[in-house]
């Protein structure tokens, strides 16, 4: 699922064509990704609407609208979120799978592709939106998060480290991917009850956070089979994860131990057994 990086590069893809741009037709082909708007209200809501700003918050892709609405697509499993200029190639992507197209007043195209049918687009009042921007934990790339913050957070409960990484509300757009790196540099493991955590540990976690995220956005993400930029490219990180992925029994590449994979809060997750230790 894309994570915070890969959300972060779609929207920089998407900023320079679309914002200004007008709106000027919305097909929904799928009903189900524009819940709870029946897609007649939903498209009468986006249609004239001009883009005024492309952000991201946590793992969504945020298009403020000059109606004063807030778009959101949330890509969950295989969304992808595509531009494609008024006669360039199509892409390459089965009809089968479009859920919403915008036709934009310059003939441009923004389609919204998913195969599974998880993805989520939403609008919402300014109001509305405030809520849920409200409901999500802070930014790790924001100035605000410290490692101060984190240490003081993560002192006032038990959990175990790696779901309340997972946890939106508490830290926003860290999934599997670099939950998994970020626990692996920190060297700290996943079941480790959050307030068992040093402050020296804390502190290798919030820079390891920083700087997973960091690099995978530098590399506009990371491509395992189905994200894609908004412009359709795949993103280049994948050869820096350090156990992402890593099946069983691959050398750890810091000690050269056998990773081992767990399952975690349901979620499969590797990691060393040598620089990772309980206690
Ligand atoms: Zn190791």
């Amino acid at each position: 699922m894309p994570e915070l990086p890969e959300v972060e590069t779609v929207c920089r893809t998407l900023r320079e064509p679309l914002v200004g741009r007008t709106i000027s037709a919305a097909v929904v082909t799928w009903p189900r990704t524009v819940e709870p708007l029946d897609p007649g209200d939903f498209t009468a809501r986006v249609s004239d609407a001009t883009v005024d700003a492309i952000e991201r918050r946590a793992k969504l892709i945020v298009a403020r609208l000059s109606t004063g609405d807030t778009l959101t697509t949330h890509l969950r499993m295989t969304g992808k979120l595509l531009y494609t200029r008024h006669g360039a190639t199509p892409p390459e992507e089965p009809e089968r799978h479009l859920r919403i197209a915008y036709e934009l007043d310059n003939l441009d195209m923004l389609e919204f592709f998913d195969a599974r049918k998880f993805g989520r687009v939403r609008l919402h009042t300014a109001e509305e939106w405030d809520d849920v921007s409200a409901s999500y934990g802070p930014e790790p790339l924001d100035p605000d998060f410290t490692s101060d913050w984190l240490y003081q957070r993560l002192r006032a409960t038990t959990r175990q480290i790696k779901p309340l990484l997972l946890d939106q509300k508490f830290i926003a757009g860290i999934g599997n991917i670099y939950a998994d790196e970020a626990l692996f540099l920190a060297r700290i493991h996943p079941l480790k009850p959050a307030n068992t955590i040093s402050r020296r540990k804390a502190e290798a976690l919030h820079q390891a956070i920083v700087s997973v995220l960091s690099q995978a956005i530098a590399n506009a993400g990371t491509t395992l089979r189905d994200y894609r930029s908004g412009s359709g490219a795949i993103g280049m990180n994948k050869p820096n994860l350090n156990v992402y992925g890593a099946p069983p029994g691959t050398p750890c590449p810091r000690c050269g131990a056998r990773l081992k994979r767990l399952v975690v809060g349901q979620r499969g997750t590797t990691i060393c057994p040598r620089c990772q230790r309980l206690r």
